[in-house]
């Protein structure tokens, strides 16, 4: 039970699932592309995650928009997968990811980085970044601190910012969350945009569906769907 207030009609043209999933990851992606850096066609976004419900939004979006991106990835067979999405560049997240990603760049640095590993894959991120661009940091999936070293900050005036979703949606005006969603809404809709489902499971199958979330090279989410014909 909500008050209606907080309540957003599901935007219409996305299906019951993509509208279930609409409210977090697709503004999560839009936001992160959009809050940080005025991002002209041609760009180059750097991230880690990439096959993240996060990563693959941004390359989808990246991608109507002319925008090119850089991605780090824990297993490079998920390569083929994310070119197919529109993912100009993919390569293995490991101590070696900077140099070959800076040589498949050809030496050209990005202009905004994502990232929602930390630990050394933000410190690969913060390599790949033109002087006085943006890293924002929006998840943290190995839990390890982002050791950067002071130079970054010196001599290449990188920018160190945070987001989180929950509280964009906290303080922004409503008139903004509707725009938003009619934005993504429409793009998502026109250029066949979607999260991918990995699978779905009732509530009595909670255990199944957590540990099935928590397993490494998911191609997609993990949803409950509602079991009609129960008393609740
Ligand atoms: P998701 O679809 O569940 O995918 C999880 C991603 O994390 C996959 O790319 C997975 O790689 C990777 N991963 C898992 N464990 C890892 C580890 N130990 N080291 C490195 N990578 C690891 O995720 P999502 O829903 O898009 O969310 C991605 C991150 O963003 C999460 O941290 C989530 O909390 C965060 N998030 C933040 C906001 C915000 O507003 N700040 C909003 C949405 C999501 P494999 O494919 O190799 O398994």
């Amino acid at each position: 039970v909500a008050h209606e207030d907080q309540l957003f009609p599901a935007p219409s043209g996305l299906d019951d699932a993509q509208a279930a999933m609409f409210w977090v990851n697709p503004a999560t992606a839009w936001q992160l592309m959009h809050t940080f850096e005025h991002l002209q066609p041609g760009d180059w976004i750097v991230q880690n995650a990439a096959t993240s419900a996060v990563g693959k939004l941004v390359i989808q979006f990246a991608k109507q928009l002319g925008i090119h991106t850089a991605n780090l990835v824990r297993d490079p067979a998920s390569g083929p997968s994310l070119q197919a999405l529109g993912a100009d560049l993919v390569v293995a997240d490991n101590r070696d990811a900077a140099n070959n990603l800076k040589e498949a760049l050809d030496g050209r640095p990005a202009q905004l980085a994502f990232n929602a590993v930390g630990g050394s894959s933000a410190l690969t991120l913060a390599k790949l970044l033109e002087n006085g661009r943006t890293l924002v940091t929006y998840g943290g999936m190995d839990r390890e601190p982002a050791p950067f070293p002071t130079r970054y900050l010196i001599f290449n005036d990188l920018r160190l910012r945070g987001f989180w979703v929950s509280q964009w949606y906290t303080q922004a005006e409503r008139s903004a969350i509707e725009s938003l969603h009619e934005t993504i809404a429409a793009l998502m809709t026109s250029a066949s945009i979607t999260t991918e489902v990995e699978a779905t499971y009732t509530l009595d199958d909670w255990q199944d569906a957590l540990r099935h979330s928590t397993k490494p090279g998911k191609k997609g989410k993990i949803l409950f769907l509602p079991q009609t014909g129960r008393a609740s």
